[in-house]
Formats: C-alpha cells, structure tokens, sequence
C-alpha cells in the first residue's frame, strides 16, 4: 500500500468510515484504538471536522428526558469515555462542568422543574436537590475542571438564594434548575486528539467521496471512492455510514431507507466588552416562551411591515448562551432555534440577517445587562448547520439491513457530547462484544418493534434545547 497525495491508495481495508465529522473519527478511534482493529480507512471529501461536526456550541450534558433511561444511559457512557479522554490527554479539550441552568420566572413552571428533577434522578442522571430557604447549602458549580462530584440536579426556589448566586439573572426569575453533569469543552481540539490517536493506532486518511457500495449477494464487497487520482476501490467487509447530513444519501448507496431529516442551527458568537455575562456563568437557558422587547417606536415600525411583523409574536422558550474562551475572553456565545422546519441541507447555510439582534433581544430576558446591546448591535460571527435526526431525536448507532453494514448518525443537536458513546455501541456491534442494554434504542431495527412505533406517536419531549 502507498501513500498518495489525497492521503492512501488502498485496495483493501478491514473497515471503511464515510464520514471524518465527529462521527466517524470517534468510530475510528474507538474501532483502532479500544478494539484494536488496525486496518480502518476514514473517507472524506472535505478536511476532517469541518462541515457540521466545527458548528458546534460544544455542550455537553446528561440531562435528558425519557421514555426509558437509554439516553441518560448512553450519555452517561459518553461522558465517563470524555472524562477518560480529558484525564489521559491532560486535558487538551478544556472540558468544564459548570452545569446547565435553567430558568424560569413563570410560577406554573416552578414545580414543573422540581418534577423533572425527580425525573431525571430515576433516569439515572443523578439525585435532585432542593432549596427553597435563604440558607440552604446549594453549591455552586467551579469554573474549571471536569470532575466535580456533584451530578444530578440543583431545583432552587428561594429568590434571594437566587438573587446570592446569580445577581446578573433577570430579577423576577423565580426558580433555578441547575443540572451538574453537564458544560462544554472544545469540540475541535477533542476530534483533533481522536483523530491523531486514531492515526497512531494505523487508521489512514483518504480524500475523497464515497460515491458507491457494491453489496451483491446482500454484503458489503467493496467500496468505490472518487478522489483527485481517480476512482479507488477498496475491497472490504464493513462499511460504516458516518456521513452527517447526508447520511440518508449515503445509506441509499446500500438501498437503505433512513428516516432522517435536517433542521437548520445556527448560533452568533461576540464581543461582550460590557461584561453582561459574567466570565464563570454556566449555560443559562430560559425556559419560557417570549417577547422580544422593544422600544415604542420600534413596534410601531413593526407593525407596519407585513415583512417583520412576526418579530412582535410570541417566540418559544428555549434561547440559551454562555461565555466562549478562557478568562480573558470577551466572547459570549448565543443560540436560539424558533424555527424548526425541515429542509434539504445545502452549505454553506443561509442565516436570517435579523437573527443575531433577534437572540441578543431575547436572551436580554435572562441576562438583563445585554439588553444594552440592542440598540447597537455587536459585531460577531454568526455560523451554524443541520441537525440531523430522526423524528424522535435519537441517534443510530448499529447495523443496517446490508451484512456488513452499520450506520452512525442522526447526532443531531448533541453529536460533541454523544460520539464517544455512540462509537464505544457501534465499535461493539462490529467487534461482536456484548452489546450494553441500551444499544436496542440505537438500532434502526427498533423501528420494526410494533410497540416502539406505538411510542413514537406520543413521544413528548424530545429534550432539544
Ligand atoms: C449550531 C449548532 C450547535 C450545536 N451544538 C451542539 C452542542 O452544544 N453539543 C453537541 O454535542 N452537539 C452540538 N451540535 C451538534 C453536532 O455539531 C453534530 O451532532 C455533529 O457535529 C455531527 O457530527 P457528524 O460527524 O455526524 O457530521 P458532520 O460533522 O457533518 O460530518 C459528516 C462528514 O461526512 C462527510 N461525508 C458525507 N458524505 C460523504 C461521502 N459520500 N463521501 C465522503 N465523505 C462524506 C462530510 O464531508 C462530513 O465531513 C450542534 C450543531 C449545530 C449545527
């Protein structure tokens, strides 16, 4: 085999990835490096890491809703690979665990948040705390490092306890839920270690795209890739679909039906040289819906264009942000999706220009102080993708109805935090290890199960923020 200028020339392999996003360099990493298979070829057409899998906020948590505890259970297996990773590598990601706050100044809200802390310590994300007294023992959450022991949930209820803590919250915020077992990390620094320890353990790069599958007879053969030499035919017996928002296309290679779609994300990265967000904050999320705040004039305006009329609506919950960088950084980091249509994913993606003054008026309703940025909006960068998923929001993790086959996406909005965990199931189902008593709500096959289906049409929260 020789190297070549798109990466390698390899006729065979023992396992081909389409896909180097997070995805597919977690299945690498986990197949070469944990399962100590050698010969695995990583395809891609573009650089690694860069089409959805570098659009990230880079978030992680394992707060997660059901029915059943398999998502608490795989996000749960993520996370204690993640905390491995960090411990061994130093910490080259910068992973925190400053948790995830959510807040809510409606009263009816209150004991919701109390019942999802319940919730969730049966789902196995850890006990739930409540403080309803000005001297209650809530503990914040450090602004460093990855392994504070508190897990589960914080409900609080006292507002002054709340106003101690969190003076820079809007002041009729009425109750707190702050998840522990969650925060960020650098997603591109994590891939980039995957990546290099993948390639340390013989998996080889190949630029190109995957352009066909042969599966005569109903098993993987061989896989055809384009690249700038020609096309490459690489004979193998597992082909690894990894391929993000374009999954479907690809597992239509096998004659495979996904049942996927894509919803457009997008999150507005700036300068927040007036400090509104404080440095150590967790990730603030609001949890009801909203107006946006205006001036007078402003709705006046508005309501005079049939174009941005919409602006005066009620928008749903859900705007969250937190600050990006080291201590030095002035950078705060903004999301909010209220629209939530499928699309086909084309990039690079188009972004409303009204959007980043759209998210810096709403999360003005938590953190009051970034309200003095509406009126001259910062500069800032404003970049996002596709979420790609299935209509429940769980990801695939497993075999496809082709021998030989096997699929990791449908990542959605938590493929930084969920790679490690879905690849740790995926690298089991290829290695023929026992499988964990979650990977059957990963599988496509659960699909096929009458009794799932019946769930699907009554799923509820799909926990998307
Ligand atoms: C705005 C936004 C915010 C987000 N926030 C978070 C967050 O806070 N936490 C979190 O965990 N997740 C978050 N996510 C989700 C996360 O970014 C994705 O789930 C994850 O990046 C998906 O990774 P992937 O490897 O499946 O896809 P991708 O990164 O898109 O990688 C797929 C790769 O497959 C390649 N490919 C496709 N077809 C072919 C082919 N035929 N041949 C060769 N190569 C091919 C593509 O070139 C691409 O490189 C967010 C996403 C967005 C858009």
């Amino acid at each position: 085999m020789s190297s070549t200028a798109s990466g390698v020339s390899a006729k065979t392999a023992e396992v081909v990835i389409c896909g180097a996003g997070i995805a597919g360099v977690a299945a690498a990493y986990h197949l070469a490096v944990r399962r100590g298979i050698r010969d695995v070829i990583l395809v891609d057409e573009r650089p690694p890491l860069s089409l959805t899998s570098d659009k990230s906020a880079e978030c992680y948590r394992n707060w997660w809703p059901g029915p059943g505890d398999a998502m608490v259970s795989l996000m749960n297996r993520s996370i204690d690979l993640l905390e491995d990773l960090a411990r061994e590598s130093g910490d080259v990601f910068r992973m925190n665990r400053r948790g995830y706050l959510f807040a809510t100044a409606d009263p009816d809200r209150v004991p919701l948040f109390a019942a999802r802390a319940r919730e969730a310590a049966e789902l196995g994300a850890g006990p739930a705390r409540f403080h309803s007294t000005p001297t209650s023992d809530y503990e914040p959450a450090p602004a460093e490092g990855f392994d504070h022991p508190l897990t589960g949930s914080d409900v609080i209820t006292d507002t002054s306890l709340i106003r101690r803590h969190f003076p820079y919250l809007a002041p009729d915020t009425l109750a707190l839920l702050h998840a522990r077992r969650c925060g960020w990390f650098s997603g591109q620094q994590l891939g980039m270690y995957l990546l290099e320890r993948a390639r340390e353990s013989g998996v080889r790069l190949l630029e190109g795209r995957v352009e066909a599958v042969d599966s005569t007879g109903g098993r993987v053969r061989s896989v055809a890739v384009s690249t700038r030499g020609g096309t490459q035919t690489i004979s193998t017996r597992c082909f690894v679909s990894a391929a993000g928002p374009y999954s479907a296309r690809v597992a239509a290679l096998l004659g495979v039906k996904l049942p996927l779609l894509c919803e457009r994300h997008a999150k507005f990265a700036f300068n927040d040289v007036l400090g509104a967000v404080p440095r150590h904050a967790p990730l603030l999320i609001w949890t009801d819906p909203i107006r946006l705040p205006w001036s007078d004039d402003d709705r006046r305006e508005l309501a005079a264009s049939a174009e941005h009329r919409c602006l005066l609506d009620e928008f749903p919950a859900g705007v969250h942000g937190r600050p990006e960088g080291g201590r030095d950084s002035p950078v705060v980091l903004l999301i909010w999706t209220y629209d939530v249509e499928p699309v086909e994913p084309r990039f690079p993606i188009e972004v409303d220009p009204a959007y980043p003054e759209i998210l810096v008026r709403g999360m003005s309703r938590i953190v009051p102080a970034l309200g003095a940025y509406a009126s001259r909006l910062p500069r800032g960068v404003v970049d996002g993708g596709y979420y790609t998923k299935t209509g429940e929001n769980r990801l695939l993790a497993g075999p496809l109805p082709v021998e030989g086959a096997y699929v990791i996406g449908a990542l959605s909005g938590y493929g930084l935090m969920s790679a490690n965990g879905a690849a740790d199931l995926l690298a089991d189902h290829i290695s023929g290890r026992p499988l964990p008593a979650y990977a059957p709500a990963f599988s496509l096959a659960r699909y096929d199960d009458p009794a799932y289906r019946a769930l699907l049409d009554d799923w509820g929260d799909s926990g998307q923020l």
